[in-house]
């Protein structure tokens, strides 16, 4: 991670594509905390164990979301179904840990996320909020 490459901020505002939702390599996994679990179980009206069980797995000790046939299972016509009790991950997209160095973000991030150098500019310090929220 580059701090230098992104302390005058960087814009980024949601353009609905839906395609942080879609599963790329070794950005499959949609972790979740215990909070994003409740959070989500509220949502659908279930419980959180039953939620557990249906919807997630775990690897090395981590919660996500199961996998399906590539795209998230909340995905539906690039609306997030769940989208009020979207898990951190999701909310804190794109600053991501791996992202946050200039070759990850001009080559990668902005060709594939259309919100990119749009919008509201984000601060270094705002940056670095949504970087501590994303860690699991
Ligand atoms: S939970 Fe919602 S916002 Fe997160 S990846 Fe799935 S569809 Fe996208």
């Amino acid at each position: 991670m580059s701090k230098n490459f992104y302390k005058d901020g960087l814009r980024f505002e949601c353009q609905g594509s839906g395609k942080c939702c879609t599963s790329r390599g070794s950005y499959g996994f949609v972790y979740l905390t215990l909070k994003d679990r409740k959070r989500m179980a509220r949502v659908l009206g279930l419980n959180t164990s039953v939620f557990t069980r249906k919807y997630c797995s775990k690897t090395d000790g981590h919660f996500h979301l199961k996998e399906t046939s590539g795209d998230c299972r909340f995905l539906n016509l690039n609306r997030c179904e769940i989208y009020e009790g979207r898990p951190d991950q999701c909310r804190t997209w794109p600053f991501w840990p791996e992202n946050m160095n200039s070759k990850t973000w001009n080559q990668e991030v902005k060709s594939y996320c259309p919100g990119i150098g749009k919008g509201k500019l984000f601060t270094k310090e705002e940056i670095e909020a949504q970087l501590r929220e994303s860690e699991i």
